[in-house]
């Protein structure tokens, strides 16, 4: 349960850190670098991709920077850049060096495809990145190609070891699991990422897909996911949470751990510490927020630091409790999840 909803002058007295009404505190940003991508995942994009937005609409590296450290200044300490794919956002290891740079340094993830991860991992490392989040959704070539609609898993592969070799650790692995899609896979994955040294995450499929085909009968649940490691012989143990964090780990009893997002069936929200940039430089404090705070605009028309902290704080404080999925008052976002940056 949510704890009630706080008084503004309240939020306002405790005077640092982003707060929003329910005592949430926003400690996590994730930056969305394109809207682009290489693949075309069916839970995400279109088969033929959507309308990109134009270059002159994504917000420069050096604006990157810019909010990356007001955020910083009013307390976020992770930040995490995605898209899209973001390694097809070129010189994107120029930014990763530009936001390694900011004082205090703070915790740099990227989320790939991994496709360009081969080439990339290393001097990604070297500009200052810490770690990965991979996705890989089959294993088996053939399935892989039906749901990314490209013939790069090897590539993928590639680029897993590669972040390895770059010391971009820990790996970890996000599946996005579907009914009747992929949900068969859970003990390869499992036993596949405890060979590799790679923490597996498998993720309940949300309504962001832009096709929007999703229904509430292709998400295997967490509770499904469970049943299929036991039914592999494993018996997953939950194991405490270290920080905030939307996946439940399992430890399965002979040194591998697998890590379950109940983003459906078990939303975490009432501890969510995450806001986004999108690539055009709109603040969302919700995968499913149906508004956004516009900072590109104050940014190219010469507002201070100040100001853009205000707007953002502003934005957090409206936070709302949690989205709906699965009730009948649930609406979804206009964008879909390559547009959001997941
Ligand atoms: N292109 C990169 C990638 O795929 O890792 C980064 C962006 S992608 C939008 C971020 C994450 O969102 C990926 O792990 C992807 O699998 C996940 N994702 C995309 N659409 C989803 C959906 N409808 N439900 C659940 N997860 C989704
Ligand atoms: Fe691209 Fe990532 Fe979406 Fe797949 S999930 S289409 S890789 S943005």
């Amino acid at each position: 349960m949510m704890g009630e909803r706080a008084s503004k002058t309240g939020a306002a007295a405790r005077g640092s850190g982003l707060v929003d009404s329910y005592g949430r505190v926003a400690d996590d940003l994730r930056i969305s670098v394109t809207d682009r991508c290489n693949l075309r995942c069916m839970y995400c994009m279109p088969a033929d991709g959507l309308p990109w937005l134009p270059r002159e609409e994504l917000l420069t590296f050096e604006e990157i920077t810019r909010l990356a450290a007001v955020f910083i200044r009013a307390g976020v300490r992770t930040i995490r850049i995605t898209g899209g794919e973001p390694l097809v956002r070129h010189d994107v290891v120029d930014l990763v060096a530009q936001l390694a740079a900011l004082e205090p340094r703070p915790e740099l993830a990227l989320t790939t495809n991994g496709v360009l991860l081969g080439a990339l991992a290393a001097p990604l490392a070297a500009a200052g990145l810490d770690r990965v989040n991979v996705s890989v959704d089959s294993l088996q070539p053939e399935r892989n190609f039906e749901i990314t609609r490209r013939n790069d898993l090897d590539r993928t592969l590639a680029g897993l070891e590669a972040a390895r070799e770059a010391g971009l650790t820990p790996i970890k692995v996000n599946c996005v699991v579907i009914r009747g899609t992929n949900d068969d896979e859970i003990a390869d994955f499992a036993r596949w990422a405890a060979a590799h040294d790679y923490l597996v995450r498998f993720i309940e499929y949300m309504p962001l897909d832009a096709d929007g085909r999703w229904s509430e009968g292709d998400v295997f649940t967490a509770e499904e996911m469970l049943d299929a490691l036991g039914a592999a012989g494993w018996k997953p143990k939950r194991e405490g949470d270290a920080e905030p964090d939307p996946a439940a780990r399992y430890s399965l009893g002979d040194g591998g751990e697998v890590g379950i997002i109940p983003s459906v069936s078990a939303p975490f929200c009432a501890s969510c510490n995450r806001v986004r940039i999108t690539a055009e430089g709109a603040l969302r404090t919700c995968l499913f927020a149906l508004e956004e705070t516009d900072l590109r605009d104050p940014l190219r028309s010469g507002a201070s630091d100040d100001e853009i902290d205000a707007l953002i704080r502003e934005a957090v404080w409206g936070k709302w409790e949690g989205h709906n999925i699965g009730r009948p008052d649930f609406v979804r976002p206009g964008k879909s999840m390559s547009q959001i940056g997941g």
